[in-house]
C-alpha cells in the first residue's frame, strides 16, 4: 500500500517524498481508520485525504466550508488529470444534475461539498446509493463554537458517522490548542480517530512585534527597508482602515489592494486572483482574507493591529513562507490596541461563558505581545508544543529586551487611579503623575491629591507603557461604559500594597522617534 501511495505522489502529485506525517495519515485511511490531522496551514494537509481517495474504491468526499477553495482544488486537480468536482451554490440545475450522474456512474475521484449541501436529504440519500471511499472534512475547528471560525452548519456532521459509520473520515486542522481538539473529535463523532499531529514550528518565520508609535510610517518603514518588491500581506481590524491603508500605501509607490468582506464579490476574487498570479503584490485585508490562500512566496504578513487570540495570530502569520524561504511576521502593537479590543469584546452580544473565553484568548495573545523571552517558545507552548531553547529567529531573541522593576512606579499608578476617583483614563492620569496643571487636571482638583507630581522620575512614554503592560496584565480594569475609565480590580491589590516585584518590560524606542521627540 505505501509503495502504492509513494508511486501516486511521484506520478500524479510530482513530489518526491512524503513530508511528516503524511504517509502515515494516507497509511492509516487507506487502511479504513479515522484520523484527526492536525498541521500548520501549508503543511500539505491536502494530500493526507486525496491519496487515500485516490488508493480505496469509490469517490473521496471533502466537506470544505470556503467555495472558492473547492474551485481553486478542484481545478489544480482537474490538471492532474484526478477526476474532481465540487456541489455548491454556484452551479446551475443542470451542472448539479451532471456531477449526480458521474457519481452514480462512479465516474469520480474527489468530491468537494458545502456542508449545508451535504446534510441536504437529496445529497444524503444520493450517497446511500455510490460507493464512497472516505469522507474528509476540512477546516474542522469550523465544527468548534469557541473557534474564531465557527459554522453551524458544522454541527451537523456529526450525522456522517450515524449514517455511514463503516466509511473512514478524517478531520483536518490547523487549530491545536486542547479545548478545539477535544471539541473536534467530540461534535464529530471522532474519539477513536488516531490522533496525526506535526510540529507546529515554521522556523523560517521571524516573528517580530514593536511598539506601535506611528503604526504606518513603521510599517512604510519595515517594507522599505526589508521587503521592497515583495508579496505580502497587511492586516487590520476594520473595512476603513483597510480601504485606507491600501490607497495609502499605493500612494507611497508600492502595488497595493484592498480585500475584505464589505466589497463586492467580483472585485474581490479579482484581487485575490491578482494577488496570487501577480509578483510583489501586497494585500491589504481584514481577517476575511487567507483562509486557503495557498501563495508559497508570501515573504512578510504584517499586523496594524492585534488578532483576538494566538489561534488568529498563528495562522494570520503562517501565510508567510510556505515556501520555507525565510518570511517575516511583524506587528505593531500598543495600548489602543489593548483597549480596542476589551471594548469590542465588552460590547459583544457574546453570552458571559463565550466572553470569558474569549478574554482568556486575548489575554494569551497580549502575554505572547508583552513577552521578554523567546517568542517562538512562547507561541508553540501555546499549541502544546515543545521548543528546548530560545529560537534565534525572534525579535526577543535577537535583540533581548531588558526588563526593570516596575513595583513602586506600578504602585504610584495604581495609587493615581484610586486617588483621582477611578473616573479617568490613561492621558489623564499620566498627566497627574507628572504634575502637569491643565486644565482638566485643576477643574477636577487633581493637582492637591496625593499623587499629583509623583512620578516625575519616569517620563511620559515610560508611564505609558507601564499602563499599557497593567492592563494587559490584567492588574487593572479599563471601564469600556465610560470612554478608557481605569478601575482597581482585585489582581491588582498585591500590587497597590507593593506586595508583588514586578519586572516590566522595557519597551525599544526606535531612534528616530526619540530624534523626533527631542525636536519638539
Ligand atoms: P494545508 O492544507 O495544510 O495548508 P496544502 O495541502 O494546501 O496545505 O499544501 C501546501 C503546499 O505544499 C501545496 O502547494 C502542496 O502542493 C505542497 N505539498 C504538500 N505535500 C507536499 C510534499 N509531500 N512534497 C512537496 N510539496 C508538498
Ligand atoms: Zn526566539
Amino acid at each position: 500500500m505505501s509503495a502504492e501511495a509513494l508511486r501516486i505522489l511521484k506520478s500524479v502529485f510530482g513530489y518526491d517524498r512524503f513530508r511528516e506525517p503524511q504517509a502515515d495519515v494516507i497509511g492509516h485511511l487507506a487502511a479504513g481508520g479515522d484520523a484527526l490531522v492536525l498541521m500548520p496551514t501549508g503543511g500539505g494537509k491536502s494530500l493526507c485525504y486525496q491519496i487515500p481517495a485516490l488508493l480505496r474504491d469509490g469517490v473521496g468526499i471533502v466537506i470544505s466550508p470556503l467555495i472558492a477553495l473547492m474551485q481553486d482544488q478542484v481545478s489544480a486537480l482537474t490538471q492532474l488529470g484526478i477526476r474532481a468536482a465540487f456541489l455548491n451554490s454556484t452551479l446551475s440545475l443542470d451542472d448539479v444534475r451532471r456531477i449526480e450522474q458521474q457519481l452514480v456512474g462512479g465516474k469520480l475521484d474527489l468530491l468537494y461539498i458545502a456542508p449545508e449541501r451535504l446534510t441536504a436529504e437529496r445529497t444524503l440519500s444520493l450517497f446511500s446509493r455510490i460507493k464512497i471511499a472516505l469522507f474528509a472534512i476540512d477546516e474542522a475547528h469550523c465544527v468548534s463554537q469557541w473557534g474564531h471560525d465557527f459554522r453551524a452548519d458544522y454541527l451537523q456532521l456529526s450525522l456522517l458517522h450515524e449514517r455511514f459509520p463503516a466509511i473512514p473520515r478524517i478531520a483536518l486542522t490547523a487549530t491545536a490548542d486542547p479545548k478545539t481538539r477535544e471539541e473536534i473529535r467530540h461534535r464529530l463523532g471522532l474519539a477513536e480517530a488516531r490522533l496525526f499531529q506535526r510540529g507546529f514550528d515554521r522556523p523560517n518565520i521571524r516573528y517580530r512585534i514593536v511598539q506601535k508609535q506611528n503604526a504606518r510610517k513603521q510599517l512604510l518603514d519595515f517594507i522599505r527597508a526589508e521587503h521592497d518588491g515583495d508579496a505580502g500581506i497587511v492586516y487590520c481590524l476594520s473595512r476603513k482602515k483597510v480601504e485606507e491603508t491600501a490607497v495609502w500605501l499605493a500612494a507611497q509607490g508600492f502595488k497595493a489592494l484592498p480585500y475584505h468582506a464589505g466589497m463586492a464579490a467580483p472585485a474581490r476574487q479579482h484581487n485575490q486572483h491578482r494577488f496570487l498570479m501577480e509578483e510583489g503584490l501586497i494585500v491589504v485585508a481584514t481577517i476575511a482574507f487567507g483562509m486557503g490562500i495557498d501563495k508559497p512566496n508570501v515573504r512578510f504578513v504584517a499586523h496594524l493591529d492585534l488578532p483576538k487570540s494566538v489561534e488568529a495570530y498563528y495562522q494570520e502569520t503562517g501565510r508567510a513562507g510556505r515556501d520555507g524561504l525565510p518570511a517575516d511576521a511583524w506587528m505593531a502593537y500598543g495600548l489602543q490596541d489593548v483597549i480596542m479590543l476589551r471594548r469590542m469584546l465588552a460590547d459583544s452580544p457574546a453570552d458571559a461563558a463565550r466572553k470569558r473565553l474569549e478574554l482568556h484568548k486575548l489575554d494569551a495573545m497580549l502575554a505572547l505581545c508583552e513577552q521578554v523571552h523567546c517568542r517562538r517558545q512562547a507561541l508553540l507552548a501555546y499549541f502544546g508544543d515543545q521548543l528546548d531553547r530560545p529560537c534565534g529567529n525572534c525579535d526577543t531573541c535577537l535583540e533581548p529586551v531588558k526588563t526593570w522593576d516596575g513595583t513602586l512606579a506600578a504602585q504610584q499608578a495604581l495609587s493615581c487611579v484610586y486617588r483621582t476617583g477611578q473616573r479617568f483614563g490613561v492621558a489623564h492620569l499620566i498627566d497627574v503623575l507628572l504634575g502637569k496643571a491643565t486644565e482638566k487636571v485643576l477643574r477636577n482638583g487633581h493637582d492637591r491629591v496625593s499623587t499629583f507630581g509623583i512620578g516625575k522620575q519616569l517620563d511620559e512614554q515610560r508611564w505609558h507603557s507601564l499602563y499599557r503592560q497593567l492592563i494587559a496584565r490584567g492588574l487593572v480594569d479599563v471601564d469600556f461604559d465610560s470612554m478608557g475609565t481605569l478601575k482597581l480590580n482585585d489582581a491588582g491589590r498585591p500590587v497597590l500594597r507593593g506586595e508583588e516585584t514586578l519586572m516590566l518590560r522595557e519597551d525599544i524606542r526606535p531612534e528616530k522617534t526619540k530624534r523626533a521627540a527631542r525636536k519638539t
